[in-house]
């Protein structure tokens, strides 16, 4: 294949791509696949510092944006003024993310809604954003959310992300056959056990959790975050235009292999 049909296929020239949470680990992967596939990428988070370190590691021009996808009521002028100074946002990768470990008899709502409203409420209502711009400039876009192989295999203490990110799966779903003839794909990518921040707070000082975790990964390793970057830039690019309503699970087997 000559490079400029790979181009062509996986190119994202002239595109510009919002990546949330991508100040740090799997979102900071995202966003330089993105940039070296040729998108104008802008990272967002709540962490002014950390984003402007993240953009000058990734280069290719990338830029930053601070804002808090809980912050419901302001999500609407940041995703314009985004838009306004980089381009419409052609590619959302809706990845920004926490977690909370506690016994579920221990926990109250205002700790779910803590999780819930990050993975689900924030991203839900940025993808309105982005979807209602698209729309009224009759352009086609790609939104990916990053789910969980959690929301395939129950975990314990982690409720509220798991019932967060099998709400993500339902999101995936309902969007991508609403928009499906107007052009707009959503998609979704399912990580493994990724060598992240995240993961360590899952497991640091729980040792027989880690031992059973790496014991049911058929691939032995964990996942690096440049895996869930490169099917993010896969997902949202020419190549995976017939590709929609998915969920890709990026796992090293774990999900399905014993
Ligand atoms: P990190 O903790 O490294 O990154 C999370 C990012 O989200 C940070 O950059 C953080 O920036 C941002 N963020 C958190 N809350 C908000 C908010 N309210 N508004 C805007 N940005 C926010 O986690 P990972 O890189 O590991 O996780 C990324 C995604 O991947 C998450 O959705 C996670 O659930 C998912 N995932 C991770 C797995 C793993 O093994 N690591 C496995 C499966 C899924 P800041 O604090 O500056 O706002």
């Amino acid at each position: 294949m000559t490079s400029d049909i790979l181009s062509q296929t996986y190119g994202l020239h002239g595109k510009t791509a919002l990546v949330t949470g991508g100040g740090s680990g799997i979102g900071k992967a995202i966003a330089s696949c993105l940039a070296q596939s040729g998108a104008k990428v802008v990272i967002a988070g709540r962490r002014a510092d950390v984003l402007e370190a993240a953009a000058t590691e990734i280069g290719h021009g990338c830029e930053t944006a601070v804002l808090d996808v809980t912050d419901i009521a302001a999500l609407p002028d940041a995703e314009a003024a985004i838009a306004r100074k980089f381009g419409t946002i052609e590619i959302l990768i809706n990845n920004a993310g926490n977690t909370l470990k506690k016994p579920f008899e221990e926990s109250d709502m205002a700790d779910f809604d803590q999780v819930f409203d990050v993975h689900v409420r924030g991203a839900l209502e940025l993808s309105r954003c982005v979807i209602k711009r698209l729309l009224a400039e009759e352009r086609h876009g790609s939104i990916s959310f990053i789910s969980s192989m959690t929301a395939y295999i129950g975990q314990p203490l982690v409720h509220g992300y798991t019932i967060s990110k099998t709400a993500i799966d339902g999101v995936i779903r309902g969007l991508s056959a609403e928009f499906a003839a107007r052009g707009i794909r959503i998609n979704g990518v399912a990580p493994g056990w990724i060598d992240t921040e995240i993961f360590r707070k899952a497991t640091d000082g729980d040792l027989p959790r880690k031992q059973k975790i790496m014991s049911r990964i058929p691939m032995q390793s964990l996942g690096e975050p440049e895996d869930i970057g490169w099917a993010c830039a896969f997902l949202s690019s020419p190549a995976a235009k017939y590709i929609n309503g998915q969920v890709i699970l990026v796992d090293g087997g774990g999900a399905t292999g014993f």
